[in-house]
């Protein structure tokens, strides 16, 4: 089956490790696209729903989510929200997805699910960017989303540890592709909470770039305190605070994406 519009990318914004800035990099992410005139949707497959409260879907006003979607009670249209950005819809998370992995059990088809809703042509030529923000797992929900997807952005936090747990992922990545999606790749790897002042925040970069080579984002998204305020204001950063390092950061991780979009890289 040929893609039907292969304008819209849709990327995974993945990785198993807890507190790493897939949320931060979704939203902010998102926005920038948005920013630059390219149609994007949030998708948020994370039962907490920070992507949603990060942008103003506050978890007691929403009626239909992500799990009335893969739970084939409604589209994905149906259950999407506007945002302070003409350009950038969400479709919010619900706490219910934590049970969909029990629920769905007995269905064989069940990674398929979110795949099946994204191929709908409104979608495809509403959107150029579909994000979606994946829990801390990799579970059936992530596995959804990279069976959906034709690319994961993996954030790596400048840490000690940065690379463990990235065998795992890229393991999981290789299984997708020879089961479910031979066209999913490695979008590329992003690192963030980069603090300058500190030695060990270049140490990583360094050794994440010669052990992983130019897959890995020239982007690097700074520690910056505008990141991790804005989604208590229930906003981007780029919308709390436009100039800050970090609204800034993902500008050009936006610009950097968009050019490895036009000119794509063998898988
Ligand atoms: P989870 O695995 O729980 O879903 P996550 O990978 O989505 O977490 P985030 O929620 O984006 O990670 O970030 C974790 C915390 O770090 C949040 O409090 C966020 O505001 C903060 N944070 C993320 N990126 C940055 C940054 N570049 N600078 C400062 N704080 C950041
Ligand atoms: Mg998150």
């Amino acid at each position: 089956m040929t893609d039907p519009a292969p304008t819209t990318r849709i990327l995974a914004v993945a990785n198993q490790k807890g507190g790493v800035g897939k949320t931060t990099t979704a939203i902010n992410l998102g926005t920038a696209l948005a920013e630059a005139g390219h149609p994007t949707l949030i998708i948020d497959l994370d039962p907490q729903g920070n992507a949603s409260t990060g942008l103003n879907s506050q978890a007691d006003e929403r009626e239909l989510t992500t799990y009335d979607a893969l739970a084939g009670q409604a589209s994905l249209e149906e259950i999407m929200v506007g945002t302070a950005l003409d350009d950038l819809c969400l479709c919010p998370g619900s706490v219910d997805l934590a049970g969909l992995d029990v629920e769905l059990s007995n269905d064989s088809m069940r990674v398929r699910r979110l795949g099946d809703l994204l191929s709908a042509p409104a979608l495809r030529e509403r959107f150029e960017f579909i994000l979606i923000d994946c829990p801390p797992s990799l579970n059936i929900l992530t596995v959804n989303a990279m069976a959906a997807a034709d690319g994961v952005v993996v954030p790596l936090q400048c840490e000690f540890f940065a690379l463990e747990g990235l065998t795992q992922l890229l393991e999981t990545v290789k299984q997708i592709q020879k089961s479910v999606n031979p066209r999913l790749c490695i979008e590329g790897i992003c690192l963030t909470m980069y603090d300058k002042r500190n030695r060990l925040s270049s140490q990583v970069e360094e050794d994440v770039r010669e052990t992983l080579g130019d897959i890995v984002y020239s982007t690097v998204i700074p520690r910056n305190v505008r990141l991790s305020e804005a989604p208590s204001y229930s906003m981007p950063a780029l919308l709390y605070d436009p100039h800050c390092a970090g609204s800034e950061a993902y500008r050009a991780l936006a610009r950097e994406l968009i050019g490895r979009t036009e000119t794509p890289r063998a898988a």
